[in-house]
């Protein structure tokens, strides 16, 4: 028999588990509890639970449980998680600690929601090393709680996450927002809804459906190119989804819930970065409630792809900052570690 996944089930399904096997619904709340605010990894860990209902919920359930391969601390602090899951596939997941007067509220987890990723952009390591599966909820949030747990120790919790690690999230969109949903939950980590970002390099149906859906999370877009000749050189998905339909599912997002959306532009030498593109981007961008983060290109995938020198960066910056576009420069973490964006590969590399 398959055993069902506790961290990958809500409270209404926990009831549900817990009719199935003759317990109170009251046992749900706090089983619920102990499994997605406390993160316990064994049903052993359940204080208030007696032996035999832990039993009975040993026999129909589980908690996934991510083994720690290797951690990475970069020269600026940035941590790198290499997880095992229990396939024999590998995740990985970066801890950003922002020192602050609030440091608790500041420490962000970018996390993984696929196991390699089917998208094929041309700059990132993960899309290189293709796809292998789905995500589950659970495996998803566990990242979040085993991160937290080891963050215990220094009396910190994460405040933020980010869904900007390997695979595409809206390709795995029923357990992303089912994550999503739990992070929020009161009964779990109670992590405010704006303090989570969903990225997509741009799967216009599901970015319809999320502005339907008017949750309240930032949505981040990765564009990396203004025109479609230049963007489907880097991202094959624009092949599907070209930047008319983008755009208009972006205006159709701004409309519906008000919010402002962020795009990534990944800045590569000799190959977007003139002024010419800025022109065409804040061009591109007009009538759009939106936000820029220009990021150098990381240089680890292949010599092909490296970052222009300072100057070009701010010359951009300017173009888009006189043609009235909010724009800022990403800070840049953990490079010297592989664990910027597009840096993620989920192997064991010595
Ligand atoms: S950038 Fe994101 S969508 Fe593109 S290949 Fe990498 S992980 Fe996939």
């Amino acid at each position: 028999m398959t055993k069902i996944e506790l961290r990958s089930l809500d409270l209404e399904e926990m009831e549900a588990l817990m009719r199935e096997i003759n317990e109170p619904p009251f046992r749900a709340k706090q089983l619920a509890q102990w499994i997605h605010q406390k993160g316990v990894e064994s049903l052993g860990q359940i204080g208030n639970f007696s032996q035999n209902l832990k039993n009975k919920l040993g026999e129909y359930s589980k908690i996934t449980v991510l083994k720690l391969v290797k951690k990475q601390v970069s020269r600026d602090g940035t941590e790198k998680f290499l997880f095992g899951l229990e396939d024999g596939n590998f995740l990985e997941c970066v801890l950003m600690r922002y020192r602050g007067t609030k440091s608790k509220q500041r420490n962000t987890l970018c996390v993984s929601s696929q196991v390699g990723c089917a998208m094929g952009c041309g700059f990132c390591a993960t899309g290189l090393s293709g796809f292998q599966r789905n995500l589950t909820a659970g495996e998803i949030l566990s990242q979040v709680y085993t991160v937290n747990n080891y963050l215990k120790d220094d009396n910190e919790i994460i405040g933020n996450v980010v869904y900007m690690g390997m695979g595409e999230p809206m390709a795995n969109f029923a357990n992303v927002l089912k994550s999503i949903r739990l992070l929020n939950a009161p009964y779990g980590q109670n992590i405010g809804i704006r303090r989570i970002t969903l990225s997509t390099c741009g799967i216009v149906p599901k970015i319809i459906e999320l502005a339907d859906m008017d949750l309240d999370l930032v949505l981040a877009v990765s564009l990396h190119a203004p025109t479609d000749n230049l963007r489907s050189q880097i991202m094959p998905i624009n092949n599907k989804y070209p930047l008319k339909e983008l755009k208009k599912a972006c205006l159709y997002y701004n409309q519906k819930t008000g919010r402002r959306i962020t795009f990534e532009y990944a800045l590569i030498e000799g190959f977007n970065d003139a002024k010419q593109h800025a022109k065409e981007l804040a061009h591109y961008l007009r009538r759009l409630f939106c936000h820029v983060n220009l990021i150098p290109v990381n240089p680890v995938v292949t010599e092909k792809y490296q970052r222009p020198d300072q100057k070009k960066i701010k010359e951009f910056l300017a173009v888009l900052t006189d043609g009235g576009i909010e724009v800022s420069i990403r800070e840049e973490r953990g490079t010297d570690i592989l664990a910027a964006c597009g840096q993620l590969r989920g192997k064991v590399v010595e």
